[in-house]
């Protein structure tokens, strides 16, 4: 149907060295068996704690990083097979924008340049085409004319974000990442960027995956939320779905810590759950569900079988055993 990208099985294994022959001693099971699509014009939020796995997601299903097992299928063609040569015509299609608007921005280029550059990497544009949409995009992400000549430093850490936003969107791609854009801004910031990233897919037809450690901002920009947890999804529904009636106990304990505004004669009462203890260490996850050690709900057959990711109602699906067990 309408799918532009889609996952199937995805892994990304790092390998732990170890010893005097630094030999493999192990492995960092970043991303374990991951399955989704996201359609075009849609946006997928991905939450999780910082070690789930969420960003190396991002960059494997960019090709940025090459999966361990999985297929990645963009339009059509399954990425996970080609050379990095081969890869490259599909570059532009795929851009991702990325947290630290100040380390990705080369200090000794002015603004105008900046933005030109994907241009003149990634495209066969003149001069004087590359020019026009510069200016065209600058005006876009809110820039005035006077602001060509300017650098990085002249400004804050929003308007870098805007730039960093523009050098992505420039090449005209049709899926963006965005990881954590704006974890590094203050507050009063981030809804502007998450507005005008809202305004530019609308108007440019972009599909977004949106990568956030925390539920409350991927919630106004997002069609359906994915909650991950030490390399698997274990929730994924439409987003009202997901915020109304979360199944998960990780997913209830993550909107536990948001705080709500009270309205009136809502028949869902909430349960609050506090989530206790740190996140397991990748290379060496609990058996069974890995939430297991943190979750309140867990009985003896968490420690043993994996709960797999199950589909509910409709779109949603989650793995946990108090949804799936016989009992
Ligand atoms: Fe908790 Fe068990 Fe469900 Fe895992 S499978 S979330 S431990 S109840
Ligand atoms: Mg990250």
């Amino acid at each position: 149907d309408n799918v532009l990208i889609d996952v199937k099985d995805v892994k990304k294994y790092f390998p732990i060295k170890g010893g005097i022959l630094k030999r493999t001693i192990g492995h960092v099971k970043a991303v374990d068996g991951i399955t989704l699509h996201i359609s075009k014009g849609e946006t997928l939020g991905i939450v999780g704690e910082s070690g789930s796995g969420k960003s190396t997601l991002g960059r494997v299903m960019l090709r940025l990083l090459n999966p361990t097992e999985g297929k990645i299928i963009f339009n059509g063609t399954d990425l996970s097979k080609l050379r990095q040569r081969e890869i490259r015509p599909h570059r532009r299609h795929m851009q991702m924008v990325f947290q630290d608007p100040f380390g990705s921005l080369n200090s000794k280029m002015s603004i105008s340049e900046l933005i030109e550059e994907p241009l003149r990497v990634q495209t066969k544009l003149s001069h004087a085409e590359r020019k026009k949409k510069v200016l065209s995009m600058m005006e876009k992400v809110g820039f005035q004319k006077e602001d060509l000549q300017k650098y990085p430093h002249e400004f804050s850490g929003g308007q870098r974000q805007r730039i960093s936003i523009a050098r992505a969107l420039i090449v005209e791609p049709e899926f963006v990442i965005c990881d954590e854009p704006v974890s590094a801004l203050d507050v009063s910031i981030q809804a502007q960027i998450l507005n005008l990233m809202k305004d530019l897919q609308d108007e440019l037809g972009l599909t977004y995956l949106f990568i956030a450690h925390d539920l409350s901002v991927v919630k106004h920009i997002s069609d359906r939320v994915a909650v991950m947890y030490l390399g698997r999804i274990v929730e994924i529904a439409d987003k009202k779905d997901l915020y109304e009636q979360p199944l998960h106990p990780y997913t209830k304990a993550l909107l536990s810590s948001i705080p709500t505004v009270k309205t009136n004669g809502n028949p869902t009462k909430k349960q609050k759950i506090k989530l206790s203890g740190d996140l397991p260490s990748p290379s060496n996850p609990p058996s069974g569900c890995a939430f297991r050690t943190r979750c309140p709900f867990a009985y003896s057959k968490c420690s043993t079988e994996r709960p797999e990711l199950t589909r509910m109602q409709g779109n949603h699906q989650v793995a946990c055993h108090l949804y799936t067990s016989e009992e």
